[in-house]
C-alpha cells in the first residue's frame, strides 16, 4: 500500500463509474459501488444515496459550500459526511440518523452543516426573543474538551456563514467548571446552537437558565462514551425533557454518533429514535488511519524514559505521552523539562477546568511541544498534526488503546504510535494488542518487539497457528 493510502485511494476513484456520469445516468448498481468505495454500509430502509460530491443534488445551498470548500478547504467530503447529510437533510422527512464511525472521520461537520441548513429554512431568531425560546439545535458531547472543540469547529463555519446572511447565528457551549452566572451571561445574548455536557446542561435547566422548547434537531455525539462514563440517565433525561417541552409544531430530529455500536446505544435509539437511518463507515476503507503501531519492551519507568528521550527527538511536535496515573504524569513532566529542552503540558481528570483549558491551548499554539495526558484527553479531542502518540503505559482496555492512538494519523496524515509494555502486564491485553496491531496496520510496517514477543510467548503462539 501507498506511503499515504487516504489520498490515493482518494484519486483512484477517478475512472470509476459514478464519479463520470450525470445524476440521471447514475443505475442502483453505480450508487452500490460509490457505497462500497467509501465502505458505507446502511440500513433502516428509505435511505438516501450518499453524496458524490460536495455539490451533489444540491443539498447543500451556495454559501455553505462556499465556506466549506474555499474557506475551511476540504475538497471532498468525508464517508460519513456523505452519508449523513443526505439523509438528514432531507426536507419531507428530517428523518432521525445514527452514524457508527471512527475518531478523526470528520462528524463534527456532518451534522454542523445539516443545522445550519435547517436553521436558514426557519427565520431568524427575532433579537427581542433571547434565551426564552431556547437553542433550535442542542449538541450534547461527554467532555468540556470535547464540547469546546466542536464550539470551535462550528464557529468557524457559522462565523463566516453569520456575515455572509446578515443572521446572527450564535453557539454557546454549557460545561461543568463554568459558573450558573457565566453560563446565563452567555445565553442573554440569544443561543441558536448549544453545545453541552449533559450533567451542566441539566444543571441550567434545573436553575431555569433556558428552556427547550424549539429544539429542532438534537445531536448525540460520542454516545458511547458518554455512556462509558455514566451520562446514560441522563442523557436520556434530557431527551424525554425535550421531548416533553417540545413546541408541538417542531418535527423534531435527532443524530447520534457513536464510535462503537453497543447495547445501550442500541436501546436508546430504540426508545427515543424514529425510525432512523443506520450507517456505518467500515474500518478497512478511507477512514482507517494512518499510523504506524510500534510496541517496545521496557522493564522500568527509567527504562521507559531513556527510550522516550532518544524517540522524541526523531518526531516533530506536537506528540502526547499517555499514561494511567496523573502521579507518573507529574514525574513524567518534570524529568523531562529537567532533561531536555522540551516544553510538557500536563492534561488530567484532577486538573481545574482552568488549568486544563491552559495545557490544552499551550500544546495547540504550539508553546507546549510535549503533552501528557489520562485518557480523558484520548477521546475525540481533535488536534492538528500530532505525528506521535506514545503509550508510556498501555491502557487497561484495548478500546482506549484504540481512542489514544487515534489522536495521531488523522484527516489523512500519517502518525506513529509507540507503546511500552513491561514485564507486569496483563497476558491477555498484551496478546490483543498484537492481534489489534497486526490487523490494523494500513501502512504494513508494524513492530511488535522481540523482547515483548520473548516475554509473552507471542512467536511461539504464531508458530503454532501456522503448522496446524
Ligand atoms: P470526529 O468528530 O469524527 O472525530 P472531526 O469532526 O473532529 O472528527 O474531524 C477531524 C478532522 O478532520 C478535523 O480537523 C476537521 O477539520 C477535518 N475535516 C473534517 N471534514 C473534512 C473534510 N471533508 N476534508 C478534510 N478534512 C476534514
Ligand atoms: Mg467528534
Amino acid at each position: 500500500m501507498g506511503q499515504n493510502s487516504k489520498i490515493a485511494s482518494e484519486s483512484s476513484y477517478m475512472g470509476k463509474h459514478w464519479t463520470e456520469k450525470s445524476l440521471s445516468k447514475m443505475t442502483e448498481r453505480d450508487w452500490r459501488i460509490l457505497k462500497e468505495d467509501f465502505a458505507i454500509v446502511t440500513k433502516g430502509g428509505a435511505v438516501e444515496n450518499p453524496m458524490r460530491n460536495w455539490e451533489d443534488r444540491n443539498i447543500i445551498p451556495e454559501d455553505l459550500l462556499r465556506i466549506v470548500t474555499q474557506k475551511l478547504q476540504f475538497h471532498s467530503p468525508t464517508p460519513i459526511q456523505r452519508i449523513t447529510i443526505p439523509n438528514v437533510c432531507n426536507t419531507k422527512k428530517y428523518r432521525d440518523f445514527l452514524g457508527v464511525a471512527s475518531t478523526g472521520s470528520g462528524k463534527t461537520l456532518a451534522f454542523i452543516i445539516p443545522i445550519l441548513i435547517r436553521l436558514s429554512r426557519s427565520p431568524p431568531r427575532p433579537p427581542s426573543l433571547k434565551i426564552m425560546d431556547g437553542p433550535k439545535a442542542l449538541i450534547l458531547a461527554p467532555t468540556r474538551e470535547l464540547v469546546q472543540q466542536i464550539h470551535a469547529e462550528s464557529e468557524k463555519v457559522t462565523k463566516i456563514w453569520s456575515r455572509e446572511n446578515d443572521y446572527d447565528c450564535r453557539v454557546v457551549s454549557i460545561v461543568g467548571g463554568h459558573s450558573l452566572e457565566e453560563i446565563s451571561f452567555s445565553l442573554s445574548e440569544g443561543c441558536d446552537i448549544l453545545v453541552a455536557t449533559p450533567g451542566r446542561l441539566i444543571d441550567s435547566l434545573e436553575n431555569h437558565l433556558l428552556v427547550m422548547k424549539q429544539v429542532e434537531t438534537l445531536v448525540l455525539d460520542e454516545a458511547d462514551k458518554m455512556i462509558d462514563l455514566g451520562f446514560e440517565d441522563q442523557v436520556t433525561n434530557i431527551l424525554t425533557k425535550v421531548d416533553i417541552n417540545a413546541d408541538s409544531a417542531i418535527h423534531r430530529q435527532t443524530m447520534m454518533f457513536t464510535a462503537t455500536m453497543t447495547a445501550v446505544i442500541e436501546k436508546i435509539a430504540a426508545g427515543y429514535m424514529k425510525k432512523p437511518v443506520y450507517a456505518t463507515i467500515g474500518l478497512d476503507t478511507g477512514s482507517e488511519p494512518l499510523i504506524q503501531q510500534i510496541v517496545e519492551y521496557a522493564d522500568s519507568d527509567e527504562d521507559k524514559f531513556r527510550k522516550l528521550k532518544s524517540i522524541v527527538t526523531k518526531y516533530e511536535p506536537p506528540i502526547i505521552i499517555f499514561i494511567n496515573y496523573k502521579q507518573t504524569a507529574d514525574w513524567l513532566a518534570e524529568t523531562f523539562q529537567k532533561e531536555t529542552n522540551m516544553k510538557v503540558t500536563i492534561l488530567h481528570g484532577s486538573k481545574s477546568q482552568e488549568q486544563r483549558e491552559h495545557s490544552l491551548q499551550l500544546f495547540r499554539r504550539g508553546e507546549a511541544q510535549i503533552m501528557v495526558a489520562t485518557n480523558v484527553a484520548a477521546r475525540g479531542l481533535d488536534i492538528p498534526n500530532v505525528s506521535l502518540v506514545v503509550n508510556f503505559q498501555i491502557p487497561k482496555k484495548i478500546d482506549d488503546y484504540v481512542h489514544r492512538i487515534g489522536r495521531t494519523g488523522r484527516a489523512a496524515k500519517e502518525g506513529t504510535a509507540i507503546s511500552f509494555v513491561s514485564s507486569t502486564e496483563d497476558e491477555t491485553l498484551v496478546r490483543e494488542l498484537q492481534k489489534y496491531v497486526k490487523k490494523h496496520d494500513p501502512l504494513n510496517n508494524n513492530i511488535f518487539s522481540d523482547g515483548v514477543k520473548t516475554k509473552y510467548n507471542i512467536g511461539k503462539e504464531q508458530k503454532d497457528e501456522i503448522i496446524y
